[in-house]
């Protein structure tokens, strides 16, 4: 594990309901505790302007063969429209700057907007157990983010995504209605 570091999970990552680390993938209900898989965890918040608190819109974990299975999913044209996406849009200097931060979640690593500024952002990390896998993410990310790569996605993809989630039970009624009109930026 040479390279990887392992961080106790930030309460910003905690759900909801319960306040507590999250033990279960939202997708398949696997058991996330036993540390089997790697798993990202987004969280979707809206800042409400009369008093700067933060509510959260959504929040869900994704266990690794979940994801995969959701990426398996997406047509070469998506993915291709992904990454040409990415490579134009992403400012990698942002990205490198960002591992020398001591709080990734002061702006967005995208566009590298602060926090302050936003009045909405997701925030996204990588777990396994209950540790945090430093590297890659956390990261914080404007919405938009999110709608513009969804405008990328072909309608075979958007279709396969529906039937994903479709297919699953173990979301609530109202996150699946929910990730209909306002899509994860990561499945
Ligand atoms: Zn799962």
């Amino acid at each position: 594990m040479d390279g990887i570091d392992f961080e106790e999970i930030p309460k910003e990552f905690y759900s909801d309901l319960n306040q507590e680390v999250f033990k279960r993938c939202t997708f398949c209900g696997t058991d996330l505790s036993l540390g089997l898989d790697t798993y990202l965890i987004e969280k979707s918040f809206k800042i409400n302007p009369s008093n700067g608190m933060k509510n959260t819109v959504f929040e869900y974990a994704i266990c690794s063969p979940c994801n995969l299975k959701k990426l398996e999913a997406m047509s070469e044209e998506s993915i291709e429209n992904i990454k040409k996406y990415i490579s134009e849009h992403f400012n990698f200097l942002e990205f490198q700057l960002r591992n020398d931060n001591k709080d990734p979640f002061s702006k967005c690593v995208v566009t590298g907007i602060p926090v302050e500024d936003l009045e909405e952002y997701n925030i996204v990390g990588q777990f396994v157990g209950d540790k945090m896998i430093k590297g890659q993410f956390p990261v914080l990310m404007s919405p938009s983010i999110g709608d513009e790569i969804q405008e990328l996605l072909s309608q075979k993809t958007k279709d396969e995504f529906d039937d994903f989630m479709n297919e699953i039970t173990g979301v609530p009624p109202e996150l699946k209605e929910l990730f209909k009109i306002k899509r994860p930026v990561l499945i």
